[in-house]
C-alpha cells in the first residue's frame, strides 16, 4: 500500500506528540491533514503523494532563495566533505560575524546560535546581566520562540504583571515578564513611567509576523526607542522573522531605528539551524568567555549549518533580489484586494513577507486581528490547498514568498483564489 499523508499522520501519532515537532504543523487551526513533504524545489513542495503546491510558507520565511537553490546545496554538500562538527572555532563563523555586522550597523558584535528561541533567551539573560533588572515587556501577540520568559500573557489589568500561556512555566517567572498591547504608544508611556527604571528589556518584533503581519508606525517605534534611552533599558529588536525578509537593511534599516541588540533566524539559516544575537560592543563585552553572562552551543556556528546561511546571504545581496522579491509578493497581495474587493478578505505586503487577512481592512494591532473570521480563513485555506496552493496553515500567521516565485505563477494562484471567493 502507498503511504498518504493521512496513513503517515496516524503513524507519527503513534510516536509524536500530536504527529508533529512543532505544534503549528498540525493544522489543528484549520483542521485536517497536514501535508507530509518529500521533496521541495524553488517555489514548489511535493508531498508524499506526490502532488504539487505553491509554497507560500518557505518554511516560515527561511526559504528565502526558494527551496534546494543549488548554490546552498552545493555549499552544504562541499562543508559536508570536510567533516559536520568540530566545536570549535572555524573560519567560516568569522565570515558570517562579519558579513552580519557589515549588513547591520547596529550589530556590532555577534554570537551565532541555532534557532530562533535560543537568540531571543540568551539575549534577554545578556540584557538582565548588563543591566542588573529584572524586569522585561514583550508586547501581546508577538512571538519571539518558546523560552519560559516569553510564553506569557497580560495579566488582568492595565500593568500587571504576565501570567503563563503554556503548563510548565511558573507564575514566579511570568511575574517577571509585563505583556503590552503592541502598536499602542500611550500604554507604553504608562508603562515606562510607572515601572521604567526596574526594566531590563523591551523585547518587539519591530513589524508583527506571529499575529499575521501588523506593520506599527515608524513614530511608535521611535517613541519606543526614545523611551529606553531615557530609562536605561536595552531595547531587543526581534528580526527572526522580519530579518533580510522585509529588506536587506531589515526592519531596523527600513525604519531608521538602531536596536541595542538584534536577533536573527530562519534567513541568515538558508534554511539550515542558524541564528544569532548580537549588538552594542559594550553589551556584548558582558557575554562569557568575556563577561558574567553565561551562554553555551556543542553546535552553535555549526560549519555545515553556517555553510549555508553564507551561501543564503550571498544570494540576497545580488542586484535585484529584493526587487524581484517585493515585485512578486507586491502583485500578489495587490491581486488579492482586487478580487476580494466586494468580500471581507484584504492583504498587505512588505519586501517578501505578507499579510493576507480575513478582513474589511488591514488590521494595525493584534486587537484589531482578532476580530478576523477564521471560518473563512479555514474555507479559503483548503480550498487553495486542493488546488495545490500551500498558505500557512493558520489565521494568524504570515506568509513569505521567495526568489523563485514568478509573476505566472502568482497569476495561477490569484485565478484560484477568484474562483473560491466567487464560488
Ligand atoms: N522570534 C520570532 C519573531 C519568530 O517568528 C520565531 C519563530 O517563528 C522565533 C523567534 C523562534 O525561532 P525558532 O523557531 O527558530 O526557535
Amino acid at each position: 500500500m502507498s503511504v498518504t499523508n493521512e496513513s503517515l499522520f496516524e503513524r507519527a501519532k503513534q510516536t509524536n506528540p500530536g504527529g508533529v515537532n512543532s505544534p503549528v504543523r498540525s493544522f489543528r487551526s484549520v483542521g485536517g491533514t497536514p501535508r507530509f513533504f518529500r521533496k521541495g524545489e524553488g517555489a514548489y513542495l511535493w508531498d508524499v503523494e506526490g502532488t504539487r503546491y505553491l509554497d507560500l510558507v518557505g518554511s516560515w520565511g527561511a526559504s528565502i532563495t526558494g527551496h534546494a537553490h543549488p548554490e546552498i546545496v552545493q555549499a552544504v554538500q562541499k562543508a559536508a566533505e570536510h567533516g559536520l562538527s568540530f566545536g570549535a572555532p572555524t573560519e567560516a563563523e568569522i565570515e558570517m560575524a562579519e558579513t552580519l555586522c557589515r549588513l547591520l550597523p547596529s550589530m556590532e558584535q555577534v554570537r551565532l546560535v541555532s534557532s530562533g528561541t535560543e537568540a531571543t533567551m540568551s539575549a534577554i539573560r545578556l540584557a538582565r546581566g548588563f543591566t542588573k533588572r529584572d524586569l522585561l515587556i514583550k508586547f501581546e501577540g508577538c512571538y519571539h520562540g518558546h523560552s519560559d520568559s516569553l510564553l506569557v500573557a497580560a495579566g488582568s489589568g492595565a500593568l500587571t504583571f504576565g501570567h503563563p500561556t503554556s503548563g510548565g512555566v511558573s507564575e514566579l517567572t511570568a511575574s517577571q515578564t509585563v505583556v503590552l498591547p503592541y502598536h499602542d504608544t500611550e500604554a507604553l508611556e504608562n508603562a515606562f513611567k510607572q515601572l521604567g527604571d526596574k526594566v531590563a528589556a523591551v523585547i518587539i518584533e519591530p513589524v508583527a509576523g506571529n499575529m499575521n503581519m501588523i506593520i506599527p508606525t515608524q513614530a511608535y517605534l521611535q517613541t519606543l526607542r526614545t523611551l529606553c534611552d531615557d530609562y536605561g533599558v536595552v531595547l531587543i529588536f526581534d528580526e527572526v522573522m522580519s530579518g533580510f525578509r522585509v529588506a536587506l537593511e531589515c526592519v531596523q534599516g527600513l525604519m531608521g531605528i538602531r536596536p541595542d541588540i538584534t536577533t536573527l533566524g530562519k534567513v541568515i539559516g538558508g534554511g539550515m539551524p542558524v541564528a544569532a544575537f548580537g549588538g552594542r560592543k559594550d553589551i556584548m563585552a558582558h557575554l562569557a568567555p568575556l563577561g558574567s553572562v553565561y551562554q553555551a552551543g556543542t553546535l552553535s556556528g555549526n560549519p555545515v549549518a553556517v555553510a549555508a546561511g553564507l551561501a543564503s546571504l550571498a544570494i540576497i545581496q545580488r542586484e535585484g533580489f529584493y526587487q524581484h522579491l517585493s515585485t512578486v509578493t507586491q502583485r500578489f497581495v495587490q491581486g488579492i484586494n482586487r478580487i476580494a474587493a466586494n468580500h471581507a478578505f484584504c492583504a498587505q505586503s512588505l519586501g517578501g513577507m505578507f499579510g493576507f487577512y480575513c478582513l474589511e481592512s488591514v488590521p494595525d494591532s493584534y486587537e484589531a486581528m482578532r476580530k478576523c473570521d477564521q471560518e473563512s480563513f479555514k474555507r479559503v485555506f483548503h480550498a487553495l490547498l486542493n488546488q495545490g496552493v500551500y498558505l500557512p496553515p493558520s489565521a494568524f500567521e504570515a506568509g513569505f514568498m521567495s526568489a523563485a516565485h514568478t509573476e505566472v505563477m502568482i497569476d495561477d494562484a490569484l485565478n484560484k483564489f477568484a474562483t473560491i471567493v466567487d464560488a
